[in-house]
């Protein structure tokens, strides 16, 4: 399937709602919405391309609505190196940003047929205590 426009409308769809958990129904209520209308068939087709890749989660609701919501990226924490003592520092904060940030990236390497994608985001750079060994930070 090409990068067509009912992909890119769907790619949107989830990057202007980066939490919704939508129904088949409701993506494509949304596609027609946004001018570009496909049968319910090439929806699924659509959503189940996106979950093969990894970027949508398929998930059953209680009232047992099979809904599609964007994948947590768990590999896509941000991690820092220092090139100097080669220490690896966690980056906790701005996680949630980086994902939904991400979202259309992947959406669009999906939307051209890759899959199993993941992502690893890692920062380089000189820590503190390389930087400012006399400003008295602990190793
Ligand atoms: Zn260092």
């Amino acid at each position: 399937m090409r990068a067509t426009r009912a992909t890119r409308a769907l790619a949107q769809l989830y990057a202007q709602q980066p939490d919704a958990a939508l129904s088949e129904a409701q993506v494509e209520a949304g596609l027609a919405a946004a001018g570009a209308p496909v049968n319910r068939v090439t929806v699924y087709r659509m959503l189940d391309r996106f979950a093969a890749a990894g970027v949508l989660h398929r998930q059953v609701d209680a009232a047992r609505v099979t809904r599609f919501a964007l994948a947590p990226q768990g590999a896509a924490r941000p991690r820092f190196e220092c090139d100097d003592c080669h220490r690896h520092f966690q980056l906790p904060q701005g996680c949630a940003r980086v994902h939904s940030a991400l979202g259309p990236v992947l959406e669009a390497l999906a939307t051209a047929g890759h899959e199993n994608l993941a992502v690893e985001i890692a920062v380089r750079g000189r820590c503190v205590g390389c930087a400012h060994p006399s400003a008295g930070a602990s190793a």
